[in-house]
């Protein structure tokens, strides 16, 4: 990390809308929170971003901490926008009496068509602030219409006429990207409050920011323009702004952005799909950094190589055949204890079990695929590849060279050195046939490790 310099504790939050399930792109998000909160003391809040009440669901925020559960970024708190609508009213209510939230009432049509206005007298096609020009007797009017306001917050963008705006500057050191400037002159009054009294996100999270004592808002840099408002917001609310870091976003592997209605590349169907958690870790983290895409095999691993700093300004494409080599470095490493439960589960238990776990483990991408060398080991080969005539007679003299029982990891070195006396055969014109007889494949993990698991019995049926 770069910024060694202690700045005490951080507290950090994730805050996802239960609107679906989370994705590998999200998982970043989460991931940078929770690595910079752990490199700082500090603390991790998982807080859903649910005051859209018609698309959040329940179930999706229990998918959510069940997810991050299962990544091993377990929230110190979760909170809920839902809960907190009298904070977001009264916040409203302050910035209305200080004359910082005004009441709108165009449509969007109207919107559209003045937005296409400015552009054709060469203006940013920003919102004029007309509706700041209305007298009470012309809001009246309006309202006896039928139209309902919609809120916008007055951007500090000006000296003392604010249909004289001025070039802004909101400056911040950004934890991710370094030093960041947003010209507040360039944007519109972003709208707070829509027409049917509900909040969009932006005063929400900034009442809550300051209310669960954020320090540090770490998010995609999807949000960089958002900060300039944020920060005139915090101000206006009569705090100071947090640090903010911003990081690179995740896309398909063909450059689409990721969604979190698309259940692709969710962390839920990762997980079915049987991919190690620190797989998606290693992968959601360093990828699009400075640093190299390498397996962790823990969050302390992650943690000893994450580097807020070290991430591109690019987007960084997610490639699954990535995330199937990292798997499958971590599958060869994991040691029985760490799988026995899982195991278990595909029916792999027993005496043989840890040894037939330490025989397999380098010849497989996921835990599941176990499975499959298990039954060849206690069934046979079913159909696999089948031996060329002048290996059968072979084979077959081979089978009557095998040694008694006990058999151990020396056992396939016995066999195969009577064999070659025998026979005269070696090298591959030797294994390759006893291979394909034992186990239906030409690849596969070594025989010597094999031989004793299957036992002299389950080998003798296997003489072809
Ligand atoms: N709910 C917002 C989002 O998912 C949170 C953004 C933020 O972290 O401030 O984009």
């Amino acid at each position: 990390m770069t910024d060694l310099e202690d700045t005490g504790p951080a507290t950090v939050r994730f805050a996802p809308s239960p609107t679906g399930r989370i994705h590998i792109g999200n998982a970043r998000t989460a991931l940078f929170n929770w690595l910079y909160a752990r490199q700082h003391r500090g603390e991790f809040i998982l807080r859903f971003d649910d005051t859209d009440v018609a698309r959040s669901k329940t179930e999706f925020a229990d998918a959510i901490l069940e997810d991050l559960t299962w990544l091993g970024l377990t929230p110190d708190t979760v909170a809920w926008q839902s809960k907190r609508f009298a904070a977001y009213d009264t916040a409203a209510e302050q910035l209305k009496a200080a004359g910082l939230l005004y009441a709108c009432y165009e449509t969007a049509e109207e919107l559209e068509r003045r937005r296409k206005l400015r552009l054709a007298r060469r203006l940013p096609p920003v919102y004029g602030r007309e509706a700041l020009k209305l007298g009470d007797d012309e809001r009246a009017a309006l309202e006896a219409e039928g139209r309902k306001p919609h809120w916008r917050f007055l951007l500090p963008n000006f000296a003392d006429d604010p249909f004289d705006t001025r070039r802004t500057e909101m400056r911040w050191d950004d934890v991710v990207r370094g030093p960041q400037t947003v010209d507040l002159a360039s944007m519109s009054d972003p709208v707070l409050i829509r027409e049917d009294g509900s909040y969009l996100y932006t005063l929400p999270s900034v009442v809550d920011d300051i209310e669960m004592g954020v320090t540090h808002i770490i998010r995609g840099d999807d949000h960089v323009t958002n900060t300039g408002a944020q920060i005139a917001l915090f101000k206006a609310l009569g705090s100071p702004a947090p640090a903010f870091g911003h990081h690179n976003l995740l896309t398909t592997a063909s450059g689409e952005g990721l969604s979190k209605r698309s259940n692709a590349l969710s962390i839920g169907m990762l997980r079915e799909e049987g991919y190690e958690p620190m797989a998606i870790n290693s992968l959601a983290v360093l990828i699009g950094t400075s640093e190299s895409v390498t397996a962790m095999p823990s969050l302390d691993a992650l943690l000893a190589q994450f580097n807020a700093r070290s991430a591109s300004r690019s987007a960084a494409r997610f490639d699954p055949a990535e995330l199937t080599t990292l798997n499958r470095s971590l599958v060869h490493e994991l040691a029985y204890e760490d799988v026995s439960e899982r195991l278990a589960m595909l029916g792999i238990e027993g005496d043989r079990a840890a040894a037939f776990w330490l025989a397999v483990r380098r010849n497989i991408d996921f835990v599941k695929d176990a499975a499959g060398w298990w039954r060849i080991v206690n069934d046979g080969p079913g159909s696999g590849e089948t031996l060329e005539d002048d290996d059968l007679s072979f084979v077959r003299e081979a089978f009557s060279l095998l040694p008694p029982e006990p058999w151990d990891g020396d056992t396939w070195m016995q066999w195969t050195g009577a064999v070659k006396s025998a026979t005269g055969r070696k090298g591959r014109g030797l294994f390759m046939p006893l291979r394909i007889a034992l186990t239906g494949l030409r690849q596969g993990p070594e025989l010597a490790d094999l031989m004793p698991l299957i036992g002299r019995e389950g080998t003798l049926a296997r003489r072809p």
